[in-house]
């Protein structure tokens, strides 16, 4: 008893249905890797770790993808950015504040005057004693206007 042949037909269907599932993987596959390559390169200038992310995933494909994932760095260069900004910003008003605006001199953050020129910095709020900000017209520790 013989195996029938397979219909040409029914093959070249096989051949089709094989042909495209090569295609959707190869597509599915250079994606990946063109979506690391962005994303790696918006996290990181290090021309190694973008070669080495590339490739993760060009050998590991998902499973690759998901190390890459898990391992990547957390920031893109946009975020640390933004944060060193901040962070600057933040230390100058800092800075800014322990400086006597009439002379430059640093001052304490809870003086009143400056001791060096005079210079009025802070006051007091007559109901609660605590510093107020010279321009604050109420406290806002207890309430009260302070209005002079
Ligand atoms: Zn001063
Ligand atoms: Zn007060």
């Amino acid at each position: 008893m013989t195996i029938p042949p397979i219909p040409e037909n029914i093959l070249s269907l096989f051949r089709l249905i094989a042909f495209s599932a090569g295609a959707y993987i190869f597509v599915f596959w250079v994606g990946l890797l063109v979506w690391t390559f962005q994303d790696i390169r918006r996290r990181s200038r290090d021309i190694l770790a973008q070669i080495l992310a590339v490739l993760l995933v060009a050998l590991f494909n998902l499973p690759g993808l998901l190390i890459y994932y898990v391992m990547r760095p957390q920031d893109t260069l946009a975020d640390s950015y933004e944060r060193s900004l901040e962070e600057e910003a933040l230390l100058q008003s800092i800075e800014e504040r322990l400086l006597c605006p009439g002379c430059r001199q640093r001052v304490q953050p809870d003086y009143v005057l400056c001791p060096s020129c005079h210079t009025k910095l802070q006051k007091r709020c007559p109901h609660c004693d605590r510093l107020l900000h010279l321009k604050w017209e109420a406290c806002p520790y207890c309430g009260q206007g302070v209005k002079e």
